[in-house]
């Protein structure tokens, strides 16, 4: 019988902290001493999640702004309210590229946990891309209160 069968097995893995690989037994990355270090199996789990989350967030997001649209479009027929709304032109523009935008971050989400799914690990062009996402959606969302307040 073999005495290894309780400990941890060599295996893939990477730091969701500071990026470094290794194929080791490890639980903690010997690099940052973050617990974040992942086997391929749990990374591939996690990005089923991150799949779920950015269906959800775009579906979610793309049914808001439909109704948003529907309720618009319903208040272009009154003259009065048409006037007010080409006033505003500069808010509904950012209120519907805050949609796009949260829309698109949706998608991204997929993709990037697209690819945990498929290759067991984060790619870290991937996550950059959905930070700069993360930080427009927090720059055009400022815009929106802004200009609605
Ligand atoms: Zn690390």
């Amino acid at each position: 019988m073999n005495n290894l069968q309780f400990t941890e097995q060599a295996e893939f893995r990477q730091c969701f902290k500071c990026h470094y690989e290794a194929v080791t037994a490890q639980t903690v990355c010997p690099r940052c001493n973050k617990t974040a270090f992942f086997t391929a199996s749990s990374i591939r789990k996690r990005g089923a999640v991150v799949i779920v989350v950015g269906l959800f967030l775009a579906g979610l997001m793309g049914v808001i702004a439909i109704v948003v649209g529907m309720l618009l479009l319903g208040q272009v027929k009154d003259p009065a309210s048409a006037q007010r709304m080409a006033d505003d032109q500069l808010t509904f523009l950012a209120i519907f590229g805050l949609f796009g935008l949260l829309i698109a971050l949706g998608l991204q989400f997929v993709v990037t946990g697209g690819w945990m799914a498929a290759f067991g690990r984060r790619s870290r062009v991937l996550i950059r891309i959905m930070w700069g996402f993360l930080f427009l959606v927090f720059l055009v969302g400022g815009v929106v209160m802004a200009l609605v307040n």
